[in-house]
C-alpha cells in the first residue's frame, strides 16, 4: 500500500541493549519463579483437540534467546509440545518472504478480526476475506500460498522452514497430528467457506492437512525463543547464524504480530506488554523484542482467548524489568522538564473553568 512510495528509502533500526548476561538470566530465572505456583486454575488447558488434554496442568517453561547468542531458560524449557498457533507466525514469514509485502497484504489481509481464532463469522463479515493470517481462517489460506509444485514438496518446505528458524530438525508430533485430524471439522468448515469465495490457492483437503502437519510439529520453550529471536535479529538466526527471511520480512512478521497475533486480546496485549507475540492452544507463547532477543514461554493452562495464563504473566514481568516494551520512552537526560506554569494553558481559560 505504502511500500511503493518508501521501498527507496533505506530502512533504519530502532531499537536499544539488554541489560548484561547476568541480569538477564537472574530476571528469567526471577520471572519463573514468582508465576510458577500461580493457581493453574486461573486457566484451563485445551481439550477440544483431545490429546491437548493430557498436558500437565503445572508444566513451566521460560526461555530467552538474545540477539547476542546467549541463552537462559529456567523451568520446563526442554519438553516438547506441539507449536500450534505459533507456526502461523514463521509460516506466514516463510510465504511474505517467497511472495513479498504487497502480494500478502492483498491477497490475505492484514486487520485484527476482533474475533476468536476459530472464527466462522468473521469471514462472512469480511466478505469472504481470512482478513489475517494469524487466525485460522487466514492461517490455511496462507499455508495454500507456500510454493512448492505439490502436498509434499509444500510440507516439505514448511518443516524445513520452520526448522530453520528454530536451528535444529523440527519433527512432527504424529498422535497430536492423528488426534487433530480427526477432530478439525471447524478448519475444513472455514477452507470450504473461504473456497467458495475463491480465496485458497490449493484445494481444501490438501490446506487443512497441511496447516494440522504444521501446527503438529514438535517445539520446546528454548526453540520458541530462537525461532522469534531470528526474528529479532532481522531473519538472521542468533543461533546458527543462517539468513532465514529478509530483514523486510521479519518487520513485516512483527508488524502483524502486534495487531493480530494474540487474537482479540492483541490491543490488551500490546497495552499491557509492548511486545509482537503468537500464542498456541498447547500453552506456547513467543514474544520478540525487535533488536534484543525474543521469548519463549511454555505452560498449558489458557485464558478464555486461548492465550497461556503463566506465559502472559511471566512476558509482562520480563518486558517491564528487562525494559522490553516498543513503546517505553525516558525523558532525554539533557532536557530539564520545564518547572514554570503550563505555557500552553492560557489565564482566560482558567478563570472561564472556575
Ligand atoms: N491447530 C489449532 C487449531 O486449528 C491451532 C489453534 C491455536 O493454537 N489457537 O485449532
Amino acid at each position: 500500500m505504502f511500500e511503493a512510495d518508501v521501498a527507496h528509502i533505506a530502512q533504519h533500526s530502532s531499537t536499544g541493549a539488554l541489560p548484561q548476561q547476568d541480569r538477564v538470566g537472574e530476571l528469567v530465572a526471577e520471572a519463573h519463579e514468582r508465576y510458577a505456583g500461580a493457581n493453574a486454575s486461573d486457566g484451563a488447558v485445551a481439550d477440544y483437540i483431545p490429546i491437548l488434554a493430557r498436558a500437565d496442568a503445572d508444566w513451566f517453561g521460560l526461555s530467552l534467546f538474545a540477539a547476542d547468542g546467549a541463552s537462559h531458560n529456567a523451568g520446563d524449557t526442554g519438553i516438547a509440545f506441539s507449536i500450534q498457533s505459533i507456526s502461523k507466525a514463521f509460516v506466514f514469514a516463510l510465504v511474505c518472504d517467497a511472495l513479498g509485502h504487497e502480494a500478502v497484504h492483498d491477497v490475505i489481509g492484514v486487520n485484527n478480526t476482533g474475533l476468536a481464532f476459530n472464527s466462522v463469522v468473521a469471514i462472512e463479515l469480511n466478505g469472504g476475506s481470512p482478513m489475517n493470517s494469524m487466525v485460522n481462517a487466514g492461517a490455511i489460506a496462507t499455508t495454500a500460498l507456500m510454493p512448492g509444485k505439490d502436498s509434499d514438496a509444500r510440507w516439505d518446505a514448511i518443516r524445513s522452514g520452520l526448522s530453520r528458524f528454530a536451528g535444529r530438525p523440527l519433527l512432527l508430533d504424529g498422535e497430536v497430528y492423528r488426534s487433530e485430524s480427526f477432530t478439525n471439522y471447524r478448519n475444513h468448515a472455514l477452507a470450504r467457506l473461504l473456497q467458495s469465495y475463491d480465496r485458497l490457492a490449493i484445494g481444501p483437503d490438501e490446506a487443512v492437512d497441511l496447516y494440522t502437519r504444521q501446527c503438529s510439529l514438535a517445539v520446546t520453550a528454548r526453540d520458541l525463543a530462537v525461532m522469534g529471536a531470528t526474528l529479532a535479529c532481522g531473519g538472521i538466526n542468533p543461533l546458527t547464524r543462517e539468513r532465514v527471511v529478509s530483514a523486510e520480512t521479519s518487520r513485516d512478521t512483527l508488524a502483524l504480530l502486534a495487531s493480530c497475533g494474540m487474537y482479540e486480546r492483541s490491543g490488551e496485549w500490546l497495552y499491557e506488554i509492548g511486545l509482537p507475540a503468537k500464542s498456541g492452544v498447547s500453552g506456547g507463547i513467543v514474544a520478540i523484542s525487535p533488536g534484543k532477543g525474543a521469548v519463549g514461554a511454555f505452560s498449558p493452562p489458557l485464558d478464555s482467548a486461548g492465550n497461556s495464563v503463566r506465559g502472559q504473566r511471566a512476558c509482562a514481568y520480563l518486558s517491564r524489568s528487562l525494559g522490553l516494551n516498543l513503546f517505553a520512552s525516558a525523558p532525554r537526560a539533557d532536557i530539564e522538564p520545564n518547572p514554570g506554569p503550563d505555557p500552553f494553558q492560557s489565564p482566560d481559560r482558567e478563570g472561564a473553568s472556575r
